[in-house]
């Protein structure tokens, strides 16, 4: 099974704000890297995939990013941290505890001295209309981005809280706190008035091939 892994890039009145960090491209050359061959995970990653090469791309430098959002710190969520030295990371207070020195959640790709963790409790305002929203059940203080969107609408980056669509479809999804975790997917339904296309799931690659991507963008 091939899924995806991807990181979002808002354009706001106050700032660039990037949420998620994806796969640190150590994995470019070394797929298994992280947690070595046994792992029943095989990235497949180029150098174009780097998150500094897409940001680039679309002409923006690291130092632009005001702020980044990490729905948790699990390696593919969190693995470009070091990269942006300069921003403000805004992840929930439970969870920078819950993954400090935990080897499920690699701190050589984000406990790193020179970077600012802002710890933030429930729903947090980023900017104008952006605001991070609990979702907790993948792990604690796991957490999604809501923005609403001009012409789109309320649109949630939902990371881990829901997999695929059919996870939110369903109301059901494999986490380590179940019951959490399906609230979490009827609360994200709830904010997207059940208009599952405004629901950006984190690893489905059916969905996410028919998303548009950089540079395309939505408003
Ligand atoms: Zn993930």
């Amino acid at each position: 099974m091939r899924i995806p892994v991807w990181s979002g890039l808002l354009r706001t009145d106050e700032g660039l704000v990037l949420f998620d960090t994806g796969l640190h491209p150590v994995h470019i050359e070394r797929p298994d890297a992280t947690y070595g061959p046994q792992s029943s995970l095989a990235i497949v990653m180029s150098s174009e995939d780097a998150i500094v090469a897409r940001l680039a791309s679309v002409g923006v430098r690291p130092d632009e990013i005001a702020v980044v959002v990490n729905s948790h710190l699990h390696f593919d969520h969190a693995g470009n941290n070091g990269a942006f030295p300069k921003a403000t990371f805004v992840v929930q207070a439970d969870h920078l505890a819950f993954a400090k020195g935990n080897p499920r959640f690699p701190g050589v790709y984000w406990d790193i001295a020179e970077l600012t963790y802002l710890p933030t409790t429930g729903r947090a305002r980023i900017a104008k209309g952006v605001e991070v929203v609990p979702t907790p059940g993948h792990a604690p203080g796991h957490q999604s981005l809501a923005a609403d969107l001009p012409e789109s609408g309320r649109v949630v980056l939902c990371g881990d809280a829901a997999f695929t669509r059919e996870n939110l479809e369903r109301g059901v999804i494999r986490a380590p706190d179940e019951a959490a975790a399906e609230e979490s997917l009827a609360y994200i339904r709830s904010l997207v008035k059940d208009d599952l296309d405004r629901a950006f799931v984190s690893h489905d690659m059916a969905a996410w091939s028919g998303w548009r991507s950089a540079p395309r963008t939505y408003r």
